[in-house]
């Protein structure tokens, strides 16, 4: 059960979204990570851009302060981002991204220098789809729409108003050698967003599937006795209760049994508790091999059992629960230890008009105790 539960905080918390309560240290220092990444790939897209407008700045399209301070403004705003993350300031916001920020940032750096450096503005707009992209894949629908509406304003007023000749230069081929280049990188970084986003998909994905198979788990593991595999009492109990209900809905047959294992305190004195426990997961591996689809099977307590046989009359069930005390008897128990025999004493009882659970239980263990009486290795009906 420790896997599973311990497992289940941290998954979930991942597919909220990373709201911050109660998460373990691990998860922090995974997403510490994350972010680390995602900011060391933010440095590297400036440091490419810095090298492309130096090639600008070589060829004299633009001053060469401008690849200079485009770079350094780049890293001052990652490098606090990175400080930010490091001191986990970040893990204290549910958008431990700071998505919204960091693109407005971004936004204010590209619109910044495309005023300054017009000359090559189609460059900084162009960057804005990586940043936009980038930024889209840890976004909710709000904050997208948010970060949309603040770069339509920004590009606007770059647009309408300044009278800034925001250009693609072309004019020498060395220009268009850099233009080129320019153009494809910028294409090889939106497609590398493509196939971050593909990854984080499919690791969501297996984070449903793990999320989904404990989930199962602790249902499994709610509703099953440990050492039979059989349901537990409280499920059997539960279980009984809903058989009971439909059949007087119904008004069909239901029938029960207590099943109980003979000299059961013998075999462990005689052969161990280990053992003992064996024989219990055998004759529960028999009970499953030789029962219906629709009949319930569960663990009463210790080593009595309670199968319920709905749709079947006490006639049926006692002839069903017969020949299940035949087979038990006549397994070969000698592999486990020379010389060992088991047997199992069943007790059964038929709905009666109007009758509650405890009632049916009632009569099932007064025919139980009758079957021991009458020297066991039998079935009593009540
Ligand atoms: P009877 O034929 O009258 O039912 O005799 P019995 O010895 O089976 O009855 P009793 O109730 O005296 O003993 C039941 C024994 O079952 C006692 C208990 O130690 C043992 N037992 C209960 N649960 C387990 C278990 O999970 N594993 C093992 N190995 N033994 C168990
Ligand atoms: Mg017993
Ligand atoms: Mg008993």
């Amino acid at each position: 059960m420790a896997p599973a539960a311990s497992t289940l905080p941290s998954l979930a918390a991942e597919l909220d979204g990373g709201a911050d309560v109660g998460l373990n240290p691990e998860t922090l220092v995974r997403r510490a990570k994350q972010r680390r990444q995602i900011l060391d790939m933010t440095g590297v897209s400036y440091v490419i851009d810095g090298l492309l407008l130096l090639i600008y700045a070589y060829i004299g399209t633009i001053p060469i302060s401008i690849p200079l301070a485009f770079t350094a403004c780049g890293l001052v705003s990652v490098s606090v981002y990175i400080a930010l993350s490091e001191s986990n300031i970040n893990d204290r916001f549910r958008d431990h991204y700071f998505v919204v920020q960091q693109s407005s940032v971004s936004l204010l750096i590209l619109l910044g220098f495309a005023y300054l450096a017009p000359q090559v503005g189609f460059m900084f707009l162009c960057t804005l789809f990586i940043v936009y992209g980038f930024s889209s894949l840890r976004s909710t629908p709000r904050q997208t729409a948010l970060a949309w509406t603040m770069a339509a304003i920004g590009v606007a007023a770059l647009f309408l108003a300044t009278h800034k000749p925001i250009s693609l230069p072309v004019a020498t081929p060395i220009e268009r050698f850099a233009t080129m280049l320019v153009f494809i990188t910028i294409l090889g970084r939106c497609m590398f967003i493509g196939i971050f986003s593909s990854s984080l998909r499919a690791s969501l994905y297996r984070s449903g599937q793990q999320l989904r198979e404990a989930y199962r788990r602790i249902e499994e593991l709610a509703e099953l006795d440990e050492l039979t595999g059989s349901f537990n009492r409280r499920c059997i109990m539960k279980l009984l209760d809903d058989e009971i209900a439909r059949a007087q809905r119904n008004g069909n047959p239901c029938s029960v049994a207590l099943i109980d294992l003979d000299w059961f305190k013998h075999i462990n004195d005689t052969f161990g508790h280990p053992t003992g426990d064996e024989v219990l997961r055998t004759f529960a591996i028999t009970v499953f091999a030789n029962i219906r689809a629709v009949d319930k099977f569960g663990r009463y307590g210790g080593e009595e059992f309670l199968l319920i046989l709905p749709d079947s009359t006490d006639a049926a069930a006692e002839r069903s629960l017969d020949r299940l005390r035949a087979i038990v008897a006549e397994l070969d128990w000698s592999a486990f230890s020379p010389g060992m025999t088991v047997t199992i004493s069943a007790g059964v009882a038929m709905l009666k008009p109007g009758e509650t659970p405890d009632a049916i239980l009632a009569r099932a263990d007064s025919a139980l105790y009758a079957a021991k009486e009458g020297g066991r290795n039998r079935v009593a009906r009540a």
